[in-house]
């Protein structure tokens, strides 16, 4: 067998991981929970008793930070870092690379006299400015305009990041050019969240809401990921280089018994969750969940909801725990979306609603929701938002990624759809015929088994086949891609949504101020809202061939990759929406959709030049070394005056191979080499009709390959290897 995995192999039977690392006898959760975090508590222990209340209206309404607070907020923030081990701080930002960046400057002063202070000033935690010209701007600045800054935001509170050889203060913060356009995806974010609320206070305020001051988007994102032993990974130029597997033949069993799902989790794989899990609890992220996921080795982590702008920076900060600490176990953890073709992808469900300050849920049916006008008049906008604007939803979750699962009869179409559940469906068909009169009720769930306790029954079933449901009391946003900032997707989502509110508020209050009675202005309003909206809503199985042509009949988009779905970014209609509410100016969208054509072309530049890499240099010289042994024993057989028929069959089959994997290089030798005129987005086109079939079609020859091909010669770990030695 070949070495690599051999030794592989050898290296996972033999090797004695540390599993019990963290001990929760010792460490109660809860006095982990948010212990390296400069939360509320820490805040108002350590800061002067203005600066704390400066800081508090900031966090809790958006009031701007007095900016006197800053020294203040800054000493003590350095104070109780440096107490904890910390060197360094850093700004912390998303830049449009999709991952995080950061970059660490130390405490100390020199004091002059040879000696040194710990030094950290309001101005210094204000704001930053790293050399912005190495991220990409999309043309939003040339290189040799490099002015960046960081901007502190007080909204999401700063923690430290342990490392082996001292710690980091970390601060969360936006990354905007000199000119003031966005650089990052935290300040879109931001901004969208400000447009919603001032649209859902309009709302409020008709429903005689005088108590709450502000309203929040609030979001859960389920997490799913791959964890595979790291030996194996080494083994994978495509999974270290591009994610995910460019070659690799079905294994004999992959997921068809269906028992991974919720299965038990191996012990190597728990200890790793329980790490991460006591990483995060530190760093006040609220996991709450995990479980086995559907394809064999693919598992979940989910938190508890929190606002936005801090789920998202959690977000993130989840995604860098799992991958840092699986490395403690001897795993790596995967977040591409497809790793490995003809298993389930990853995704991440993005759960999302509105609350306002108080804490009351927007989305919150209540027990009759035909009866909740509040309720409605919210769900309803969503419903219409996501019906008007379903190609920028589509947009917003648009990579060459996510490409890969959407619609593959394990995520969600590409067709954007919106499952309601039977009980609201019920009533919005009510209210489209003239009036909703009553809401199905749940009622007591039958066991038929005397010991087990009555169970409460919801009013309607769960449907996990549709892009976005409603479930319960907020809405699943279920089409993300795994490796994705789901702030990309949340901006869209508030900003679409702020555009109804905003739509329906001004119906309203026009009605109000005529004088016309509240219930009777609603009544007429959201008939016209449902006929409307109602083609996109769907309760049936997403995942159907019917689906797609009922969708078809109905109208409705179905941009099938991002190539097809990127011109949507600088349409007009886009460019007026976000524009009104400003959350992205004509320039920021400009340089988003550069941005996107470029990661585009990029991505499947590398997975071009890497697979041409792996079968030139790792499958055509094991297959050409097999047809040499296949061929020489032929003819010892010959020699020694035996006929091997089966020999000359399965040496006729080989050489066909090789010369088709032969042929398939060559193809994707001359697409990929092949010069596009014209920008990105040109090239992303190319890379589409071209060279992605030309990928595909080389793996078809490699894996048949590696049907054929004797197993001590072939070199690269198989998915039976990957996903079932643990
Ligand atoms: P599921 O049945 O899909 O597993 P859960 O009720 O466990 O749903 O919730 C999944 C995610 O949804 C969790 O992250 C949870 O915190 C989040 N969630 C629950 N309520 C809300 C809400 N009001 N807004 C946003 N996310 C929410
Ligand atoms: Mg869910």
């Amino acid at each position: 067998m070949s070495s690599v995995r051999q030794d592989a192999i050898k290296a996972i039977a033999c090797a004695k991981h540390q599993l019990n690392r963290v001990d929760f006898k010792k460490t109660h959760v809860k006095d982990l929970f948010g212990s390296m975090v400069f939360n509320e508590e820490v805040q108002k222990a350590r800061l002067p008793k203005p600066a704390f209340k400066a800081l508090q209206q900031t966090v809790k309404l958006g009031v701007p930070l007095d900016p006197s607070a800053a020294d203040a907020i800054a000493s003590a923030m350095k104070d109780w870092a440096i107490e904890r081990g910390a060197t360094h701080y850093t700004h912390l930002f998303q830049p449009m690379t999709g991952i995080t960046a950061e970059k660490h400057d130390s405490f100390i002063t020199p004091n002059g006299d040879g000696g040194a202070l710990a030094e950290f000033s309001g101005k210094e935690l204000i704001k930053g400015e790293p050399d912005a010209s190495s991220f990409p701007s999309g043309g939003l600045r040339a290189t040799f305009e490099a002015r960046g800054y960081t901007a502190w935001d007080p909204t999401s509170p700063a923690y430290i990041m342990e490392n082996p050889n001292g710690s980091t203060l970390v601060i969360p913060t936006a990354f905007l050019s000199w000119t003031g356009e966005a650089l990052d995806k935290k300040t879109p974010l931001l901004r969208s969240m400000e447009a919603l609320s001032t649209q859902a206070m309009r709302i409020l305020k008709i429903f005689g809401n005088n108590t709450a001051r502000k309203v929040f988007t609030t979001v859960g994102a389920e997490q799913e990921y791959f964890l595979i032993d790291k030996n194996f990974y080494y083994g994978r130029p495509d999974l270290i280089t591009c994610g995910r597997t460019l070659f690799g033949a079905p294994p004999p069993k992959g997921q068809e018994l269906e028992d991974q799902y919720f299965g038990s989790i191996p012990d190597r794989v728990l200890a790793c969750m329980s790490e991460c899990e006591a990483e995060l609890f530190k760093l006040g992220v609220p996991v709450k969940t995990r479980h086995n996921e559907v394809a064999p080795s693919q598992y979940e982590i989910a938190p508890i909801f929190e606002n936005s702008n801090l789920a998202t920076d959690h977000q993130n900060l989840i995604m860098e725990v799992m991958r840092k600490i699986a490395d403690h176990y001897g795993l790596v953890c995967l977040l591409h979306e497809k790793p490995f073709a003809g298993i389930n992808g990853s995704g991440k469900h993005n759960n999302w609603s509105m609350s306002t300050d108080t804490g009351e849920n927007l989305l919150n049916p209540g027990d009759n929701p035909h009866d909740n006008a509040q309720f409605l008049i919210f769900c309803a906008a969503v419903i219409r938002a996501v019906a008007k604007y379903s190609e920028i939803l589509r947009l917003s979750i648009a990579s060459a990624h996510n490409d890969h699962r959407l619609g593959a009869n394990e995520a969600p179409p590409a067709i954007i759809s919106i499952f309601l559940g039977e009980q609201l469906n019920d009533v919005f068909e009510q209210i489209d015929k003239g009036g909703a009169k009553s809401s199905k009720q749940g009622g007591i769930f039958e066991t038929g088994v005397s010991v087990l306790p009555p169970l409460p029954k919801e009013a309607g079933d769960r449907n996990r086949t549709s892009p976005f449901a409603f479930t319960g009391n907020k809405f699943e946003f279920r089409a993300v891609g795994s490796s994705a900032n789901i702030a990309g997707a949340n901006t869209v989502l508030n900003t679409i949504v702020a555009e109804s509110l905003d739509y329906i508020a001004t119906k309203l209050e026009a009605d109000v101020k005529a004088g016309k009675d509240l219930n009777k202005a609603i009544q007429e309003l959201l008939p016209p809202i449902i006929k409307e909206s109602k083609k996109v809503v769907f309760n049936g199985n997403g995942y159907s061939e019917e689906w797609h042509a009922e969708a078809e009949k109905r109208g409705l988009p179905n941009l099938k990759n991002t190539v097809e779905v990127l011109p949507v970014v600088t349409r007009k209609d886009t460019t007026e929406l976000f524009a009104k509410y400003k959350v992205y100016s004509a320039k920021e969208l400009e340089s988003r959709f550069n941005i996107l054509a470029e990661a585009y072309v990029k991505t499947l530049d590398i997975e071009a030049k890497t697979a041409l890499m792996m079968a030139r240099s790792m499958i055509l010289p094991a297959a050409l070394r097999y047809q040499k042994e296949v061929g020489e024993s032929i003819a010892a057989a010959k020699a020694a005056g035996a006929a091997t028929p089966a020999g000359v069959e399965s040496f006729g089959t080989l050489v066909s191979a090789i010369n088709d994997l032969q042929l398939s290089i060559n193809k994707l030798e001359k697409a990929h080499g092949h010069h596009a005129d014209g920008d990105a987005y040109a090239h992303a086109k190319h890379m589409r009709a071209d060279v992605f079939p030309a990928l595909n079609n080389l793996r078809t020859a490699a894996d048949k390959l590696e049907t054929l091909v004797a197993d001590d010669l072939w070199p690269l770990p198989t998915y039976r290897e990957m996903l079932f030695i643990k």
